[in-house]
């Protein structure tokens, strides 16, 4: 068919929702292409983009373990993908540039403000972990204006990496969780991939307030360990990184086609899927 062509590219790939993401949002706004997953060898990541383009392709996601990649491969990047050092959205500008950008960060804030109702500005914010989705998320984090953004990681040096990195952008400080004795935030985002082997991070129960809110990257259809220790500490509110996923995409899909799905509607299409699985 002549109908624009995307695709997310990814290694693994079997498990990604976003073609399913992307097909409901096309379908809602009436548009004329198609997406699919691809698994890319690892060896052949450059290749596989650019024979993508060549061929007339429109638009890629990147994920895992891709995105520096990408980001490398880029002619030009949106500040907020040079920030993170990473990007997970390609198009070809209207003169032949490849483009990245990166939209984990505003997929993150605008699910934690326009769809959950929570406030960042004023906030202090804890971020558990330092890998490629912290670097994706704090500028647009610190662009809410939080009382203070906190980092801590496992490896507490790769947390005062970052600290030195983003200095300029906010009150942020950062290292070992042996910071957080007698401390207290109103939001925790656990952007550790523990949840995903059902560990958790080493957190004392002082942390929350009773007007703390908790979210976690990952999502599933249970509760991660990391939910269910926040709502066994009274946190105000928890949520998980499903309405994260459809709000990147979202973004992705905005950048491509200049036409914002609503996302309300795919969250709960993906949340009642993951319940019936
Ligand atoms: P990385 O592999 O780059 O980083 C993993 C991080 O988790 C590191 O900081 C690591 O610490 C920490 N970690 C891993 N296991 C443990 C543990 N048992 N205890 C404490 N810390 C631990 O992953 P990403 O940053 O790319 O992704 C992080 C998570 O976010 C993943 O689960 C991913 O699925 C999710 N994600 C969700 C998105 C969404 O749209 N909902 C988007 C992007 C990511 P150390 O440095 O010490 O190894």
């Amino acid at each position: 068919s002549n109908s624009d062509k995307y695709a997310v590219f990814g290694n693994p790939i079997k498990q990604s929702k976003s073609p399913v993401i992307h097909a409901a949002f096309a379908e809602q706004c009436a548009q004329d292409m198609q997406y699919r997953a691809v698994r890319v060898e690892l060896d052949a990541f450059e290749r596989s983009v650019r024979n993508f383009f060549e061929g007339g392709g429109a638009g890629l996601n990147i994920t895992v373990p891709f995105k520096q990649q990408a980001f490398a491969l880029a002619d030009e990047c949106s500040q907020r993908a040079q920030r993170a050092g990473a990007v997970n959205t390609l198009y070809l500008t209207d003169e032949g540039q490849l483009y990245g950008d990166n939209t984990d960060g505003v997929g993150l804030v605008r699910d934690m403000v326009a769809n959950l109702g929570w406030t960042l500005q004023g906030q202090r914010i804890l971020v558990l972990g330092a890998g490629g989705a912290v670097r994706g998320v704090l500028e647009p984090l610190l662009r809410e204006k939080p009382r203070s953004l906190t980092i801590v990681n496992r490896t507490a040096e790769k947390a005062r990496e970052l600290v030195a990195e983003f200095a300029e952008l906010g009150a942020i400080d950062g290292g070992g969780y042996e910071l957080l004795a007698d401390r207290q935030f109103d939001l925790v985002v656990n952007a550790t991939s523990a949840s995903l082997s059902g560990e958790m991070p080493d957190l004392p129960g002082s942390l929350l307030t009773a007007r703390s809110c908790c979210y976690d990257m990952v999502y599933g259809a249970e509760p991660t360990v990391f939910m269910r220790w926040a709502a066994l500490n009274t946190a105000w509110a928890v949520a998980d990184g499903l309405g994260m996923l459809v709000e990147q995409a979202a973004e992705s899909f905005y950048r491509w086609r200049r036409v914002r799905p609503a996302t309300g509607p795919v969250i709960n299409q993906l949340r009642q899927a993951l319940a019936a699985a």
